[in-house]
């Protein structure tokens, strides 16, 4: 978004906001009238679980704290840290739970050895687009859920980002049959792990500082990360010459804001509409910077690099999604709130895959030339 026009969005925001506040009886009348600006700054901290200036993660993470800034006409500002400043990728929800930190930016299914049910809200193999999983987050009955997983860790989830769909990822050999997949070992997190792991392979999850060096070394074979942007940025088309598509394994992949329960109700409740409001608004803008930019980088690692973009065979694809269904069946099985968010999800997956597929479905399928 341009300035103008964040600048628009931001003055109807702070209205809203602060009208809200008024309604709640919280902000006195002098308060009303000025918009609280008298309240001493409050600054709050949030790690990431990606490199710091990370193309579209790192970088969304600093806008979501810009907009929070801006929009609270500096009253609320956050610091933000990259990965290992303050605390390693996979402890971002640690810190947001035990308060050190007020807020984290990191995706959800890092967060499945908590609570696996957690994956729902990031992505499940050949599951909902982006657009899609925005739907059932902010009005299918998504986030609700989501806010009842992390409730017993005193965190608040907010949408905050979309990678759009992924690449299926870098591989030192072809993939041409199911054979192929046996052995083969993997950087591939959340459910597409599991479902890989049940074709033969052997998944493990590394944060992306790691992530070249182990491809280059052999330490693993493949690894997906995200897609062209990205991956053009860590270079791994260095480390490995196939690169595999479509990312059956993320589908539109929702990056999560997550925040201190304790801190954000001492917020005064236009400032924990600023924080709402700023997340939504980075949400959109991550995605439009990954559709953006994925199409440029995909370019490049074409033509510069001669990276060889290869399809993925439709027998491997069939059976991965067979192993995909297979599996949440039986994760359901044996954990309750597990079962009802993937009966909400799947319901909803029924539901809009029915409209995509005479929608978008078709306009894609349209294009030529
Ligand atoms: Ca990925």
């Amino acid at each position: 978004m341009n300035r103008r026009g964040f600048v628009a969005a931001a003055g109807l925001a702070g209205t809203a906001s602060l009208l809200a506040a008024c309604r709640r009886q919280v902000a006195g009348p002098a308060e009303c009238a000025t918009g609280g600006e008298q309240s001493a700054a409050i600054e709050w901290k949030m790690v990431t679980a990606w490199p710091r200036d990370f193309p579209g993660l790192g970088t969304g993470a600093n806008r979501l704290a810009e907009y929070i800034g801006r929009l609270s006409n500096g009253r609320l500002t956050v610091k933000v840290y990259g990965g290992n400043e303050l605390v390693p990728p996979f402890e971002v929800f640690d810190a947001v739970e035990r308060g050190t930190v007020e807020m984290g930016h990191s995706t959800s299914y890092y967060w499945k050895g908590k609570v696996p049910a957690a994956q729902f809200f990031c992505t499940t193999p050949f599951g909902l687009t982006a657009q899609e999983i925005n739907g059932w987050l902010y009005y299918g009955g998504g986030w609700p859920l989501w806010r009842e997983a992390y409730a017993p860790f005193g965190i608040l989830p907010f949408p905050a980002g979309n990678s759009g769909v992924q690449m299926a990822g870098w591989f030192s050999r072809e993939i041409k049959s199911l054979d192929d997949l046996v052995g083969l070992k993997m950087r591939i997190p959340g459910l597409g792990g599991e479902v890989l792991e049940r074709a033969g392979a052997t998944p493990t999850t590394i944060p992306a500082s790691e992530l070249f060096t182990a491809l280059q070394t052999g330490t693993i074979d493949a690894t997906e990360w995200v897609g062209p942007y990205n991956d053009l940025a860590l270079g791994l088309f260095r480390a490995a010459d196939y690169y595999y598509y479509p990312g059956w394994q993320e589908t539109g992949s929702v990056i999560e804001a997550l925040v201190n329960r304790q801190a954000f109700e001492a917020l005064p409740p236009d400032l924990q509409d600023v924080v709402e409001i700023a997340c939504q608004a980075v949400n959109m803008d991550v995605l439009s910077d990954f559709t953006v930019r994925n199409a440029e980088a995909l370019r490049t690692l074409e033509e510069e690099h001669g990276v060889q973009v290869r399809a993925l065979p439709a027998d491997v694809l069939r059976e991965l999604q067979r192993l995909t269904w297979e599996t949440l069946d039986e994760m359901a099985a044996g954990d309750e709130l597990f079962a009802r968010i993937y009966e909400s999800y799947r319901a909803y997956y029924d539901s809009v895959k029915a409209w995509s597929r005479i929608a978008e479905q078709q306009i894609l399928d349209q294009r030529v030339g």
